[in-house]
């Protein structure tokens, strides 16, 4: 059986390293916010090239804290609205409406599954504050265009960096174009903790300073609270894990874009649509996510063939339960892109055979 994503395969790699770094932490008697935070703060900061790094429970609060933020600072109000991909997972739009905002949902490009430039100004009314593109499957938005209609229209800008760890144009990362963004460090993602984590990161300095203390019960000095915060900090633990992890993720990216790099190359097959690339430095390939009308098929004949396969994602926000409010949405390209997408298995520790049976298996889907 290929897996998906062999997450004991990949940290077994790193088990020594993890364990000497775990027992730092126990050994140190100091499991929230100490030291370990401090420097990993630090390092993922340089890392993105940013001046801020905020540590915080997971990706969810991080961009949810980020909008939070904009609000304590008076530069957001109820029901301003937010601008994003109607085909992103549900903590995008989960974060926006958390904070009494209006999500307004725009098609992605149908190439790169991300927002583009035509589309966001379509969508732009006055109500407009914030675009929030999100770098789905580890490939960056059209950062240059939308820096530039942000400024045109003063809006700020919130990048969902989640799926996309380094991904960058010409060197310069996803998290250090928008006024801010919002890493996830859950295990399966390119650059994943033991545990849920996740940090923001910034090069403006009040909003750093906002979102030190909203993470921590709205406050700098203990007992004394300027916001109704919350409780969303990042472990000393997870740090310690993240540390190690981080010195390899430049690493495992290169390995990621090899295997992409094969699978664009090798497989053939007219009933599947490859991905297509922007910049194909900047891909970091968090997913590799294949289009196809004949879905069903294809995911029974790969599980058959001892490969495993999801579909990222089911079903569209729009169409989601909870999100009856949004039902109004009139989304094709979006609903086609739930339909048609499947992800294949693209793990960092994949051997050349394990690649060479999914590359076989597609190939000899018949449709
Ligand atoms: C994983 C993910 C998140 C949320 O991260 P968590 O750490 O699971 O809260 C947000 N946005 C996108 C696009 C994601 O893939």
């Amino acid at each position: 059986m290929v897996d998906f994503l062999n997450l004991k395969r990949i940290n077994s790699r790193y088990t020594e390293e993890l364990k000497d770094a775990c027992s730092r932490v126990i050994d140190s008697g100091w499991y929230i916010m100490g030291d370990e935070l401090k420097k990993f703060e630090k390092d993922f900061a340089d890392w993105c090239g940013t001046k801020h790094a905020i540590g915080v429970a997971n990706g969810l609060d991080a961009l949810t804290l980020v909008l939070r933020a904009w609000k304590e600072m008076g530069l957001l109000k109820d029901n301003d609205e937010v601008i994003v991909p109607a085909n992103t997972y549900i903590a995008s739009i989960l974060a926006i409406t958390e904070n009494n905002l209006t999500p307004r949902l725009v098609e992605p490009n149908i190439e790169t599954f991300n927002l583009d430039a035509k589309g966001i100004i379509e969508a732009i009314t006055d109500k407009t504050k914030v675009i929030l593109p999100v770098h789905l499957y580890g490939q960056i938005s059209p950062m240059n265009d939308i820096q530039k209609i942000a400024h045109e229209y003063k809006l700020l800008v919130l990048e969902d960096c989640a799926q996309a760890h380094g991904a960058n144009i010409n060197n310069k990362k996803a998290g250090n174009w928008g006024d801010a963004a919002g890493f996830s460090f859950y295990p399966g993602k390119n650059l994943g903790a033991l545990g849920d984590a996740g940090a923001i990161t910034t090069n403006d300095d009040k909003l750093a300073e906002v979102l030190f203390a909203l993470r921590n019960y709205g406050s700098h000095k203990k007992y004394h609270n300027i916001y109704t915060g919350t409780n969303s900090r990042l472990d000393e633990i997870q740090a310690a894990m993240l540390s190690v992890k981080l010195k390899y993720i430049e690493d495992e990216t290169k390995i990621r874009q090899r295997i992409a790099s094969r699978y664009l190359e090798e497989i053939k097959n007219e009933h599947i649509e490859l991905p297509k690339l922007t910049s194909q430095q900047g891909h970091v390939w968090h997913l590799f996510v294949l289009k196809t009308k004949r879905r069903e098929a294809l995911v029974s004949y790969l599980q058959n063939e001892n490969i495993a396969t999801m579909i990222h994602y089911p079903i569209p926000p729009h169409k989601q339960q909870a999100y009856d409010n949004l039902k109004h949405y009139h989304l094709p390209l979006t609903e086609t892109i739930h339909n048609e997408v499947l992800s294949i298995p693209l793990d960092p520790t994949m051997s050349d055979s394990e690649i060479e049976m999914v590359i076989n298996a597609v190939n000899g889907f018949m449709g």
